[in-house]
């Protein structure tokens, strides 16, 4: 059987991510995260929802918006119920979407967010060994991490696996999708019984 595999994984964000902002109260930049509450008002037939945020020192909110003046009839009678109840299901998943962050103009806190690694493809190859690292919500993180996390050794371990060409050169950072190529059926031993973990 051939030591060489193509191994895929994907970085997740687990749960909401956090905005940088100018918080007035502060006085300086802060970190918002998350209350898991939403706002919901209605004027006549039309409808306002935000998600509110607030400053980690000092609690000050911030509504961010999901639906700005929308028809009550155009919202799904199911989702406005999770509104109304602060469904944290709903509120972590708005949490997480990257364009509603965007749509705000809000500056994402891409370093301070709890990721999970997943193994999505594990494939056989002729003469090559590579990991691929998918990261689609481009959150910062480097790749040494990400490979002692894949590997379950050091940081300092990758270095000399590095120095003795047994893995390719790094990139500082994970970039949407990194490739990195190795070179020792050694270090094959050591990804065969980790991926099945
Ligand atoms: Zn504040």
């Amino acid at each position: 059987m051939s030591c060489w595999k193509k191994i895929e994984y994907v970085i997740k964000p687990v749960g909401s991510y956090k905005i940088i902002r100018n918080c007035p109260k502060c006085g300086c930049k802060s970190t918002y995260i998350n209350t898991n509450n939403f706002r919901v008002n209605a004027n006549g037939n039309q409808l306002d929802v935000w998600i509110i945020y607030q400053c980690e020192k000092c609690k000050h909110t911030y509504n961010l918006t999901i639906y700005e003046r929308i028809k009550s009839s155009d919202l799904n009678k199911e989702e406005y119920q999770r509104f109304l109840s602060n469904d944290q299901g709903l509120a972590t998943e708005y949490g997480k979407k990257k364009e509603l962050f965007a749509k705000n103009k809000c500056e994402i806190d891409l370093e301070q967010i709890s990721y999970q690694l997943a193994l999505i493809n594990d494939q056989p190859m002729n003469s090559e060994g590579k990991f691929i690292i998918r990261n689609p919500c481009e959150i910062k993180v480097r790749t040494d991490k990400i490979l002692s996390e894949i590997l379950h050794i050091a940081r300092s371990s990758i270095k000399t696996l590095i120095e003795r060409e047994h893995l390719s050169t790094l990139p500082k950072y994970i970039s949407r999708e990194t490739e990195v190529r190795y070179y020792s059926e050694e270090l094959f031993q050591n990804i065969a019984i980790r991926s099945k973990e």
